[in-house]
Parts: C-alpha cells; structure tokens; sequence
C-alpha cells in the first residue's frame, strides 16, 4: 500500500495508510480495513463493527486499486474487489463481542500517541488519581474474571491474597509463554496492542501493591518482544511507568524476560525460577506464589488474557463484564481457531457461547463439510492439557465447568477443529509426544509415564495392540494423571482419556484380539 500510494501520488497522498496488528480472520490475509469516515478506532468498532469496510486475501495489485477506488481514481476498477470485500455482517466477526480484543486491528502497535487517542492508560491514571487499591480490587472481583491461562482461578481473589500479604515488597509477573500448540491469543495481543497488556499489568501492581514487575514472554515470539520492549520505551518516556506514575506516587518499574522454549516454563513456580535464572521446573505448592513467589515475596501471576481484560473492566465497570458470560463464567473469551475449518482465526466471544457456534457458524465448519456438524468429527480444547469433543456435543456451552465435565479444559483458549478422517488415537499420540518432549523429568510418573503412554499409542496407532494393552492405557493413564507433580504431568493423559471416551471403538479396532 505504501509503494501504491507514492507511485499513485496526487489524491493518493491524502489517503492515512496505518499499519496495525491482527484483523482476526487470520486465515484470509492480507487484509486491509478501509475507513472512507477518518473516525476508525472508537474501541469495539474494529473489524466488522460496520464502520470499516473489510478486504481479504488481498494481492499488491489489488491493494493498489483498492487505494486508487479509496481515492476515487479508479471508481470503475471497485468490480474487480468484489471477491476481495467481506459483506458488512460477515459470520465471522458478527457474533464476536471484542473486548480483550478491541484495540486489535485499531491501533498502531508501535505508537504511543495512537494508543492513548484510543483510551490507553485513561483506566491507569483515574485509578492513580481517583481510587483505593481495595476499590480497584472490589471492581475485578465484580467482574468475577477468572485466569485465563487455564486453571480459571478467580483473578479477584488472586489480588487479595497478594495484597493481603503481611507488608514486604510485591512483585507482578505477566506469563506470556503461551506454549499450547493451536493457541496464539497472547501472541496477538502482545503483537497488536501491547500498551493494553501493560495498562492492564500496572493497574493489577497498583491494586496489589507492587512495585516492580516482568513480562515472560517466550522466545519463540520474536515480533511481541520488539513491541513490548519498544512499548515499556514509549510509557516510560511517557511517565506512565517509572517513579510516580500519571502524577501519582505509585512507582512501577517493569521488564522483560525471555524464556528459553521451554514449555513447562508456562507453569508458574517453573516460571518463577526461571527467571530467577535457576533450571525452569516446577515445585510443589503450597506455599503458592501469591504467599511465597519471586525471590520470597508474594506474586501476582496473570496470564496476558486476564491483565488485557482489565482496562475494560475498569472502564465499564465490573458489574458490565459479569453480565456476559454464565454464572460460573463471566465475560467473554479469546479462541484460537484451527484446524480443519473454513475460517481460521482469533475468536472473542461471552462465556456460554456453543461450541457449535464457533466452530460452524463463526469458524464456518469443515472446508466442504456436510450435513448437521458440517464434516466435524471432534474439536480439540486446552491443547495437550486438554481433550477431544466429538460432534454430537457441539451444543455444549464454553465455559469453565461445561468442558471439564466433557474431560476437557478450556486451557488458555487453543482450539483445533478434526474432520471426520482424522483417527482419533493418532491425535492421543500426537499430544502425548508434545508432553514427552516438554516433561522437564523432575517427577517419575511425568518423566517414565509418559514414555510408556506413548509406547502404547504407537502399538495402537500401528495396529497391533492387544486388549491388555487398552487395559494398561487407562491403568497408567490413571496412575500419571493422580501422581505427577505439576499440571503438564497431571494433565497429559486428558488428550487419551478424552478419545478414549468418545472414540473407544477406533482404539479396539487397533487390537488384534475382538472387544468382548
Ligand atoms: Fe516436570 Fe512432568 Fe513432573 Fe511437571 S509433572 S514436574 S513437567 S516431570
């Protein structure tokens, strides 16, 4: 577009080309959001808000003429986009309700000024200026936001008992090491509207008392650590981070961790060590990290999803946010869609929405799927934590309690569509090599357990099991899920537990011997 509009010149010029991070429909890039009114970026009128008009899949010669039809150039040229332009209500973003997500693809991640014409940081300097830690944290515990990460504890509460620690130094870590595969909502948010995260994180110190904190943020995301560390830069030659903050007399010094690629450095006693620069693997708990975290000091840790979710709740107020959702689980939630499905994408959405919807209506179902699940076999929640739905529970609401009582999760938000070819004990084995591979080997039943769940797979996978091998799966399934010492180990036979659930028969058709 850049190239377009110097080679276009005249009118071209006048045309504000702003570089922003993801749209959401990621699968249909690259997309271009025009906005004929200049007023783009009120917060929630994002893409398929109906004041932009949205162009997918779009090549270098169409995003010039779609700048020339822009300028009114080439107003005879607007035909040869009508492939390009997604109509107003599109399914995909209709039922989406954007609230963590409402700066993506509005703001310019590498601008400051762009972030606070937008409202970034107006929730950090009323609550320096106008309220009480306690009044902050009353506001969250309204919202009844709980973690995001996975474990879906009560963020409130999580504030409470840090700040209610007997006085001493508090340190607030974000973990942004978003390992799940299929999952890539924290990426997005750090990548696309990282002032919103940082907002959020000084608001959560403020409320616990801290002073100091970090963001860990895994390697493997290059770009959200250049946009983090550029925008800690710009907030803190803003005087919205550093020694008294907005005005106020609350210091908040905040930095950046790398992780190394470990994925158990997502568990957060691991995580801690971690960046303490010991070996990154996990503790028992108690004490937990509220009481006894980074260097013995009581630490709030929130996942990127919850501290994004805060400026938002501070603003509308937390009795707004509960109203979304279920009773158990308020607000809304940030998916990664992928897999087998037409639309791919990042997908935010109140709790208790149905699977069903997010899989046929918004993410379109199976590309070329037929009939009442539209080619879906099963839909993989809480990536090698979690498990396998099939189809025939489409209907059943996302939230907290609904998938667990499926012997899924809802992990931190990865969700991977199956066709109805995919064999189900090849998907088992997939996620059981993921967790052989990320064991940190402290405890035996994780290091050794795994090993021998994914020496059975294979014999299933290759067909040459036995009966007593099915029997020894659920046995050792069992014994790994009550004696691991942290979530990945306790978790790890979910993915197997689950297919053996819903899809017994392909694992008895595996055996040489016929099922009883
Ligand atoms: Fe390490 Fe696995 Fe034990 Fe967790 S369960 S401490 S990852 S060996």
């Amino acid at each position: 577009l850049l190239a377009a509009r110097d080679q276009l010149g005249g009118a071209a010029e006048s045309v504000t080309i702003k570089p922003v991070g993801c749209l959401r429909l990621c699968g249909r890039g690259p997309l271009v959001a025009l906005d004929r009114t200049g007023e783009i970026g009120e917060p929630g009128e994002g893409p398929g808000s109906g004041s932009t008009e949205l162009y997918a899949d779009l090549t270098p010669e169409q995003a010039s003429t779609l700048l020339e039809v822009a300028t009114g150039l080439g107003a005879g040229r607007a035909d040869g986009l009508a492939g390009q332009r997604l109509e107003a209500a599109h399914p995909f973003f209709a039922l989406q309700k954007a609230v963590v997500l409402e700066g993506c693809g509005v703001v310019n991640p590498e601008s400051i000024d762009d972030a606070l014409a937008h409202g970034s940081y107006a929730q950090l300097r009323r609550v320096l200026l106008e309220c009480s830690p306690e009044q902050v944290r009353d506001q969250v515990k309204r919202s009844g936001l709980r973690g995001r990460g996975g474990a879906g504890y009560p963020t409130g509460l999580k504030w409470d008992t840090v700040a209610l620690q007997p006085p001493g130094p508090r340190t607030v870590v974000c973990n942004a090491d978003e390992g799940d595969p299929g999952a890539f909502m924290d990426r997005s948010v750090l990548e696309s509207d990282p002032h919103r995260l940082i907002e959020g994180m000084a608001i959560a110190a403020f409320a616990v008392g801290a002073e100091h904190g970090y963001v860990y943020v895994r390697a493997e995301y290059p770009l959200a650590i250049e946009r983090l560390r550029l925008a800690l830069k710009q907030a803190r030659a803003k005087g919205l981070l550093g020694v008294g903050i907005a005005g106020s007399r609350f210091n908040l010094r905040l930095e950046v961790r790398v992780g190394a690629g470990a994925y158990v450095c997502g568990e957060e006693t691991a995580l801690l060590a971690s960046i303490q620069g010991q070996r990154g693997t996990p503790r028992p708990r108690p004490p937990f990290p509220a009481q006894v975290g980074l260097w013995g000091a009581p630490t709030l840790i929130n996942n990127v999803e919850t501290l994004a979710a805060i400026p938002a709740i501070l603003r509308e107020g937390g009795d707004w946010y509960a109203a979304m959702g279920t009773e158990g689980s308020k607000g809304t939630k940030v998916f990664a869609l992928s897999g087998a499905v037409e639309r791919t994408g990042l997908v935010e959405v109140p709790m208790g929405t149905s699977l069903r919807t997010v899989v046929q209506t918004i993410g379109g179902g199976v590309p070329g799927g037929e009939g009442p699940d539209a080619g879906v076999k099963a839909v993989q929640t809480g990536g090698p934590s979690g498990g396998c739905i099939p189809a025939h529970l489409l209907d059943t609401p996302v939230d907290y309690e609904s998938l667990r009582a499926l012997g899924s999760m809802m992990g931190s938000g990865g969700l991977v569509v199956m066709g109805e070819r995919t064999a189900m004990p090849e998907v088992a084995r997939h996620f059981m090599r993921f967790s052989v591979n990320e064991s940190c080997g402290k405890c035996v039943p994780c290091r050794a357990g795994t090993v021998q769940l994914l020496q059975l797979l294979d014999r299933f996978v290759e067909r040459r099991a036995s009966l007593e091998d099915l029997r020894r799966l659920e046995e050792l399934c069992r014994m790994v899920g009550a004696t691991s010492l942290c979530g990945l180990g306790q978790a790890a036979p979910n993915p197997v537990l689950s297919t053996l659930r819903y899809f017994r028969q392909e694992y008895q058709a595996a055996c040489r011997e016929p099922a009883q």
